[in-house]
């Protein structure tokens, strides 16, 4: 059922229904999206932020495959955050090269356009809107590219209505679609703040810590749902929580120091001397 919906939901392509263009936003070369058709969504190469001459990354070179899960794991400080904000347009880097796709260079965006271009990120506290229905939100959500004044005037069309089915489905809100989402549960909110991200249709989706705080059916849920969507979608996972990283990672990547420290499977990078070395009484 719920891959059905995603089925579904990747099935239409942005050229075949650019639902979340309106026609305000027609014929922007954003829009298209990214071409990855050699296979990788996103390169970072030779990134380096520094604060106060303190380097948060240092030539940080990173690559991530179409549909790709990639967790990122690393020790406090070791700029995973900092990475996302580069990639999201938040923050500037000093020096290196930041392309989603191989078409679309990331810092020549500002933030909004990267969005616009297919990069969405769900921050670790959710944001939902907790006075608005379940529904809503997504309305909300779907509406975020649109101007005001065709927010406030536009009804739902079948299409973008078929859209927030798809969404509840994946997410599994169908059932509390008319409920506030103040009334939902951390992992319920969790979720439909995932689902506010696809709602607008990224190709990347940036997650940090999605399982902080969630109870252990509520995690293994998570896992679910982002493992389905891998192969739909590309997705960077930031999470400490390592039995959950066995539980969905392809790929790890470990950060340290602004580097990448190891990558592989799980089994490789955890038996991986130099990883364990900073894991150390952390
Ligand atoms: P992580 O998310 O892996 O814990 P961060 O990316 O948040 O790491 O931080 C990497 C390093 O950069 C840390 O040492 C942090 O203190 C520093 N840092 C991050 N943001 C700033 C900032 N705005 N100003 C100064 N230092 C910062
Ligand atoms: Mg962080």
């Amino acid at each position: 059922m719920i891959r059905a919906a995603l089925d579904r939901f990747s099935g239409r392509s942005r050229s075949a229904k650019p639902l979340r263009t309106g026609e305000l936003l027609t014929g922007n070369p954003l829009e298209t999206g990214p071409d990855a058709s050699r296979g990788v969504i996103l390169y970072l190469e030779d990134i380096t932020v520094s604060f106060d001459g303190f380097r948060a990354l240092d030539e940080l070179t990173l690559y991530v495959g179409v549909g790709e899960l990639r967790c990122v794991i690393g020790p406090n400080g070791a700029g995973k955050t900092t990475m996302m904000d580069v990639i999201t347009g938040k923050t500037r880097p000093d020096a290196g090269s930041a392309w989603f796709g191989q078409t679309i260079d990331l810092l020549a965006l500002t933030e909004p356009e990267i969005a616009q271009a297919g990069i969405g990120r769900k921050f670790q506290k959710p944001t939902v809107f907790e006075q608005h229905t379940v529904f809503e939100n997504l309305e909300l959500a779907l509406a975020g590219s649109k101007s005001v004044w065709r927010w406030l005037n536009a009804r739902l069309q079948p299409a973008e209505i078929e859209r927030i089915d798809e969404v509840l489905e994946i997410i599994q809100l169908t059932e509390r679609r008319y409920e506030r989402a103040g009334a939902l549960s951390h992992g319920q909110k969790q979720w439909l703040e995932i689902g506010m991200l696809l709602a607008q249709d990224p190709q990347l989706l940036l997650v940090d810590e999605p399982v902080a705080g969630m109870t252990p059916q509520e995690t293994e849920r998570t896992a679910e749902l982002l493992t389905m969507l891998a192969g739909h979608r590309s997705l960077i996972v930031v999470e400490h929580d390592m039995d959950f990283v066995r539980s969905i990672a392809r790929t790890v990547t470990v950060l340290h120091e602004g580097r990448v420290l190891a990558q592989g499977g799980i089994d490789e990078v955890q038996n991986d001397p130099k990883v364990i070395e900073v894991y150390l009484g952390v």
